[in-house]
C-alpha cells in the first residue's frame, strides 16, 4: 500500500503478528523513500447489512456495547463482556460469510447471552424479537425453564444462519 506520508506506491514489512484473539495480523511497515512507519491491520472481511441497508463493517465492541445494556444492574463483569463478545465474533467468522445482516449478529449473541445471564438475556431477546405482549414474555421464560434451546426459532424453517460455537471453541 501507499506510504500515508509521501505516497510512495510501496512499503516494506519490519514486523508481522497476530492479535490475541487471532482474528488479525498487524503489520509494521516502513517506507522505503522517507523511511517513516506505519501499522497495518490485516482481518478477514466481516460486513453487517443494517436494516436501513447501509453496510458497515462488523464491530465487536458495537455488540458488547448492546450487551452491556441489557446487562445493566445485573452481575455480569466486563471481562464476561469482552468474552461474549469475542465468541460472537469468532461465531460470525466461523460462518466464513463476508456479510452478515444485523439479524444474524443478534442470533449469535442470543446463544452465549443465554448463558451468562438470563434476565439480561430476556432483555435483549425483547428487544431482538420484538415482543410486544406479556405472553410473549411468557413463551420465553417458560421456553428457559424447559431447557430447550429457542434462539433460532425465529428463522424461517431451514437451517439457522449462524453456527453455534461449541463451548470449547470458546475459550
Ligand atoms: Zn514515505
Amino acid at each position: 500500500m501507499h506510504c500515508p506520508f509521501c505516497r510512495h506506491p510501496d512499503s516494506r514489512v519490519v514486523d508481522s503478528r497476530t492479535t490475541d484473539d487471532g482474528t488479525s495480523i498487524r503489520r509494521r511497515r516502513q517506507c522505503p523513500d522517507c523511511s517513516r512507519r506505519f501499522t497495518t491491520v490485516e482481518t478477514a472481511s466481516l460486513m453487517v447489512i443494517k436494516r436501513s441497508g447501509v453496510t458497515e463493517p462488523f464491530s465487536r465492541s458495537k455488540v458488547i456495547s448492546g450487551v452491556r445494556k441489557a446487562c445493566q444492574g445485573r452481575p455480569v463483569t466486563e471481562d464476561a463482556l469482552a468474552k461474549l463478545g469475542q465468541r460472537v465474533e469468532e461465531a460470525l467468522r466461523a460462518t466464513g460469510s463476508a456479510e452478515l445482516t444485523t439479524h444474524d449478529v443478534g442470533l449469535a449473541i442470543l446463544g452465549p447471552l443465554q448463558e451468562l445471564d438470563l434476565v439480561a438475556y430476556l432483555r435483549f431477546a425483547s428487544v431482538y424479537k420484538a415482543f410486544d405482549t406479556l405472553e410473549d414474555f411468557e413463551t420465553a421464560i417458560a421456553e428457559l425453564r424447559d431447557g430447550r434451546p429457542h434462539p433460532h426459532e425465529c428463522e424461517p424453517g431451514g437451517t439457522p444462519a449462524v453456527v453455534p460455537v461449541p463451548a470449547s471453541a470458546a475459550d
